[in-house]
């Protein structure tokens, strides 16, 4: 469940290994880990053959989704502005 205030999320939820899964799907993790080791606030792990965002720890970067290779996590950029632009409309 990502929270609301969250707006990357791993899309691929195929547990199988690469090469099972690969073949099958285009835009599959490939389990590369370039999305744990960019991450800069360590929220990714990895675990069967799938990316894991912590949301805890997850600051909205979008440096994982601008660096994965298989188009695997996708961000909601709008989404975001859309609610800091409303915030910042109530806080006036
Ligand atoms: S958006 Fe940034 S902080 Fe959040 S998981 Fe991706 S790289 Fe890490
Ligand atoms: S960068 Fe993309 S393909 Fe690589 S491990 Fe992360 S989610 Fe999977």
């Amino acid at each position: 469940m990502v929270p609301y205030d969250k707006y990357v999320v791993v899309t691929c939820n195929n547990k199988e290994p690469t090469k099972v899964v690969r073949p099958k799907c285009s835009v599959s993790c490939i389990g590369c880990k370039i999305c744990v080791k960019a991450c800069p606030v360590d929220a990714i792990g990895f675990d069967n053959n799938l990316a894991i965002i912590d949301y805890e720890k997850c600051i909205n970067c979008f440096i994982c989704e601008k660096k994965c290779p298989a188009k695997a996590i996708e961000g909601e950029i709008d989404r975001m502005k859309e609610a800091k632009a409303k915030k910042k409309m109530s806080e006036q």
